[in-house]
């Protein structure tokens, strides 16, 4: 196999389905689900997924780069390693899902909407974790890095968004994220049906989704931009030097969430409101008939605001800053 993401896209099985180079074995499991494993064995697991969103291709684009340098044998690897293209379908229509986000559907919940591809396409990635995970030894560390960009312009342009988790975050994994130059962390306080709650609620791994900028066609993404996340991957894959922290990520965690229930949904921001745009207290964010959304802190952020949702699902993320004041200011 020449180049992964090419192969993927193309929709055909590899006619060779396996091979090795002087430093790794690769087996190609299933359409867009490879498996790296070094011929030294290692005490590092890691998922490295991209493409969960058709048309996020930058992620796309870095990993397959890194994927392709592993299998002509040019690089060390010192993770094993479970590389998946998450959404083939919606990658090949360059579009966020065909018919459905699948990554609202982990861990059981695309039993909740119609039979076709991309619920199967969940079962399967849930499938594929659980055997990645179950192969290697119980003493592993279990990293998964799920790679996106975002809709939206930012305040911070890289972030990571952080599953909920009663353990405490490995430090490592949290020095891993700044070195990759995320400058904001937001920790869920809920489950979630996103591929990085799947791994972490089910398999105890440490798991971020990382946003990495903003969402462009394949070819026309500045990939420069994103040389402090490459080069973190490199380290972590390769073995190569990490980069300086430059720095070091504010933490924020979710307050409430904004839920469109039916057509009568408005959001009161613009196209344009940035990720992470503070509202006082008090303001009206979103009504839907007579559910009103507020402000409720002294402060809060607004997070992948989206009014085009379906009902049911989040039309927006409101976040507090943490160490900032929690507590209702008085009047
Ligand atoms: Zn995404």
């Amino acid at each position: 196999m020449q180049d992964f993401l090419q192969q993927t896209l193309s929709g055909e099985a590899p006619r060779k389905r396996r091979g090795e180079t002087a430093h790794l074995r690769w087996q190609w499991l299933y359409h867009g689900i490879l498996l790296m494993e070094p011929v030294v064995p290692v005490k590092q697991a890691l998922v490295l997924s991209a493409g969960i969103h058709g048309n996020e291709t930058a992620p796309v684009e870095i990993m397959n780069q890194l994927v392709n340098a592993l299998l002509r044998g040019e690089k060390p690897l010192q993770q094993r390693m479970l590389v998946i293209l998450g959404n083939p379908s919606a990658l090949r229509t360059g579009k966020r899902y065909v018919r459905y986000d699948i990554n609202r559907l982990f861990g059981g919940r695309w039993q909740q909407v119609d039979d076709g591809d991309e619920a199967r396409r969940v079962l399967r990635l849930e499938q594929a974790l659980e055997n990645f995970w179950l192969l290697g030894e119980c003493d592993e560390t279990r990293w998964h890095l799920d790679m996106h960009t975002a809709i939206r312009g930012s305040y911070h342009p890289q972030f990571g968004v952080m599953p909920q988790n009663d353990r405490p975050w490995p430090p490592a994994f949290l020095d891993w994220l700044a070195a990759a130059g995320l400058e904001a962390l937001v920790f869920h306080r809920a489950p979630g049906g996103t591929f990085t709650h799947f791994s972490c609620e089910h398999f105890g791994a440490a798991s971020c989704t990382l946003e990495l900028g903003k969402a462009l066609p394949f070819g026309e993404n500045d990939l420069s931009q994103f040389s402090a996340a490459q080069q973190a991957l490199a380290a972590l894959l390769f073995g190569d030097p990490m980069p300086a922290t430059r720095v070091k990520p504010r933490h924020y965690r979710v307050a409430q969430q904004i839920t469109r229930l039916s057509e009568h949904f408005r959001l009161h921001m613009t196209p344009e409101t940035l990720n992470f745009t503070a509202f006082p207290q008090g303001t009206l964010l979103a009504e839907d008939g007579d559910t009103r959304y507020y402000v409720q802190q002294a402060r809060e952020y607004v997070l992948f605001p989206n009014p085009g949702v379906a009902a049911g699902l989040r039309a927006g993320l409101m976040l507090i800053e943490e160490g900032e004041q929690t507590q209702a200011l008085p009047l």
